[in-house]
């Protein structure tokens, strides 16, 4: 159920229907847009007769949901959500590049990336602390010390941390030292932790499961906005395909899908959607192109000596290549309204 108010409801015709909603015993989210707000209701098990809503003050519409879906939803926000992390947005007017290692592996990586991240203007720096590895024996990160090191950089540089966390404890120490939580390709099934991250009040950026389709990812996304959690960033990383020439698929069919349906961002990750650093500025150049709203791109200063994921890192010369590359595009193809603010 999705419940329309009219253009000039009152903030107490809200209040309203929220009680109606927890009367019911269920629960109400309120989502305002630019002409009006909608409150989605979550907990009911069957449909919830529209009669309960139709002839309150301020109601406009009582609406049926019909997709699996609803706080994600367009019918929900038709506006798309501009998610703050930290100081800078998400899907806003200016394109997001999320840049750093892989791993954060020692204090002069660290740095010397984060050197090469402010440089290139870029607002968000990530760096995994807590690493998902395929093999129990590979490094598994520097876990709270690298956390530190993260909040150094945003002391150092103004940059805004975005990192990994693996379980209900990782979501509590990114929290406290982070900007945004990532969950990983590999979690994004992982009930209770999206669940988890959709109790704190730091924005998630969530990431596309090695199989996941369409639906599952934003049902994923509907889990952590279900609990109250309404800032949510998508992210396409690439799929498992037959094709064996990348690491995966980078499946940037979804971007335009994505912002069909729903209200939220969707950045694309090049670094983990093809594996291969000759690959990563042609497909950050693509994800831009088709809508992207921004990107997460691997960068370590000595991407030979990496820890982590070296075959897909960029030099740090790479990198602010593929930045310049990746802002024309961006302001190629941005809305009319971002293009004109940004060429005056
Ligand atoms: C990462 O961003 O470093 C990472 C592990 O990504 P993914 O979960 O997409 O594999
Ligand atoms: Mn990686």
């Amino acid at each position: 159920m999705l419940i329309v108010m009219k253009p000039d409801a009152l903030a107490s015709d809200v209040d309203k229907v929220l009680q109606v909603i927890e009367a019911l015993g269920f629960r109400g989210h309120t989502l305002p847009g630019e002409n009006r707000t909608a409150i989605g209701v979550t907990g009911n098990k069957g449909s919830v007769d529209p009669a309960h809503f139709e002839n309150l003050p301020g109601v406009a519409d009582a609406i049926r949901v019909t997709k699996p879906y609803k706080l994600i939803s367009k019918e929900l926000r038709p506006e798309k959500s501009v998610i703050t992390v930290g100081n800078a947005t998400i899907g806003g007017s200016e394109l997001a590049i999320i840049a750093g290692p892989c791993a954060l592996e020692n204090h002069d990586q660290v740095f010397a990336a984060a050197e090469a991240v402010a440089e290139s203007g870029a607002r968000f720096f990530r760096g995994g602390a807590f690493k998902p590895r395929t093999s129990p024996y590979a490094f598994q990160g520097l876990g709270i010390d690298g956390l530190k090191m993260l909040a150094d950089v945003r002391d150092q540089y103004g940059l805004n941390i975005v990192t990994e966390a693996m379980d209900e404890h990782g979501v509590d120490a990114v929290a406290e030292y982070g900007d945004c939580i990532q969950i990983g390709a590999r979690n994004m099934q992982n009930f209770s932790l999206l669940r988890y991250a959709g109790l704190t009040k730091k924005p998630v950026l969530l990431k596309r499961g090695l199989s996941a389709t369409l639906d599952e990812l934003l049902l994923a996304a509907e889990y952590i906005m279900a609990e109250g959690n309404y800032d949510v960033i998508l992210c396409e990383r690439g799929i498992r395909t037959f094709a064996d020439h990348a690491r995966n698929t980078i499946d940037l069919s979804i971007v335009p899908a994505v912002h069909r349906l729903t209200h939220l961002p969707i950045i694309v990750d090049p670094s983990h959607g093809t594996g291969h650093n000759y690959m990563v500025t042609p497909l950050a150049r693509a994800g831009v192109a088709v809508g992207a709203d921004g990107l997460i791109i691997e960068v370590h200063p000595k991407p030979e000596q990496a820890l982590c994921d070296g075959a897909q890192a960029l030099t740090p010369a790479q990198y602010a290549d593929l930045v310049s590359q990746v802002r024309a595009i961006y302001d190629l193809v941005a809305e009319p309204a971002h293009a004109f603010v940004e060429s005056n």
